[in-house]
């Protein structure tokens, strides 16, 4: 049983008057998709991502979604429709089908692990679910003026969010059927679904799960996103490691690319300052080193970018509900000359991350020509790293199917 994971976040965003599309606005130095991404890619049953965008947001989806290389599909453009992007995105998932898809859209950021895990308990029974929530709120019917015309009665009325899980095959028929019947005004799947006759199950949705529509929503997501999570429970890891010199013309080292008169040796890119950095987060949480979770042995980390493995420590942390709090690498060397690489070195980790720039702290030093850093025959790294976690839950991965 696969899940995938399909974000859509083709809209331009145009009632919130910011002059980037909503999805992008940073909100505690993280951008709504950001927040999005993170929390399906966290998430243990969920297999891929797909991501539709605008044409016109490629660079900053890039500068995202190269967070997280390993499990997000090559993004396709959205149509001129939300209705129009979904179609698109289920299209290019069709090449290697998930049995399950799981469709949100972007200007949700807060969707939480419980609630995706809770869409995913009702598909094992349904063919379709999706989070929604009860009207509490009385309705009115207004006309011209904003007279109230009648009060509707809120008796089984729902509020629909995302994540809409579908059966995947199901829902592309349907998607494809509307369209090939000229329906192209549906305000989301469900209705889609509901339209081609499948039964559609309402599980329960999330308060904070709040969609960005206005300037006062960004506001109010915000300063959600301000207090969310308090951390109570601060964790602290080091790392360490030594890659020697081999012939060749340049090293990475912080995931930053330095010409040189030799490369680094080693089964990845031999990015030693990156791999003392993994193994510092996963030791501040107990999980071990980097040589477990991806050993030299097997063939697929064979020149692989040391970025996955710090992208899977952080989602490791996520997974616990924590985050990254500051991370300080020293590199041992005598050369290259680190200083020139320090601020692209910083600003590399605090994109992996997701964190500000002033928690990412990149140090070299030299060993005054003593040792074997001392002889040039290779670079050392040290690192630190420290984690928050809440307190309750700390360690736990919500259950689901
Ligand atoms: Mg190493």
């Amino acid at each position: 049983m696969t899940t995938a994971a399909l974000i859509v976040a083709a809209g331009r965003g145009s009632r919130v008057g910011s002059a980037i599309p909503k999805q992008y606005v940073p909100l505690r130095g993280e951008c709504g998709l950001s927040m999005c991404l993170r929390a399906f890619l966290a998430h243990p049953h969920i297999a891929r991502v797909q991501v539709v965008i605008n044409p016109q947001d490629r660079a900053r989806y890039e500068a995202v979604a190269s967070c997280w290389p390993e499990r997000i599909s090559p993004p396709v453009a959205g149509g001129a429709t939300r209705q129009d992007s979904v179609r698109a995105g289920l299209q290019a998932l069709k090449s290697d089908p998930p049995n399950r898809v799981l469709i949100h859209d972007a200007a949700r950021p807060f969707v939480s692990a419980e609630l995706i895990s809770r869409v995913l308990e009702a598909l094992r029974t349904n063919a379709a679910a999706i989070a929604a929530l009860p009207v509490t709120d009385t309705l009115k019917h207004a006309g011209g003026g904003a007279i109230i015309r009648g009060t509707v009665n809120r008796v089984g009325l729902w509020r629909a969010q995302t994540p809409q899980g579908f059966e995947f095959g199901a829902i592309l028929d349907a998607h494809e059927a509307a369209y090939a019947a000229g329906r192209g005004d549906f305000p989301d799947d469900a209705a889609v679904a509901e339209w081609a006759g499948i039964d559609v199950a309402l599980v329960a949705g999330d308060e904070r799960n709040i969609k960005l529509t206005t300037a006062a929503d960004l506001a109010m997501a915000a300063a959600l996103a301000a207090g969310a999570a308090i951390p109570t429970v601060v964790r602290t890891g080091i790392g360490f490691d030594v890659h020697r010199f081999a012939e060749g013309d340049h090293l990475w080292l912080c995931g930053v690319r330095i010409a040189h008169t030799a490369r680094l040796e080693g089964h990845s890119d031999a990015d030693v300052a990156m791999h003392a950095l993994t193994d510092a987060i996963l030791g501040a949480i107990g999980e071990g080193d980097i040589g477990e979770h991806f050993p030299p042995s097997e063939e697929q980390w064979r020149n692989a970018p040391s970025r996955a493995f710090l992208a899977d420590a952080r989602r490791r942390v996520e997974a616990r509900g924590g985050r990254v709090a500051n991370v300080d690498v020293t590199i041992i060397c005598e050369e290259p000359k680190i200083a020139p690489h320090r601020e692209a070195m910083r600003k590399k980790i605090a994109l992996l991350l997701g964190i500000d720039l002033e928690r990412v702290g990149v140090k070299a030093t030299t060993t005054e020509g003593l040792g074997f850093t001392g002889r040039k025959e290779g670079i050392a790294a040290l690192a630190t790293a420290c984690v928050e976690l809440p307190t309750r839950g700390a360690g736990e991965v919500p259950t689901a199917t």
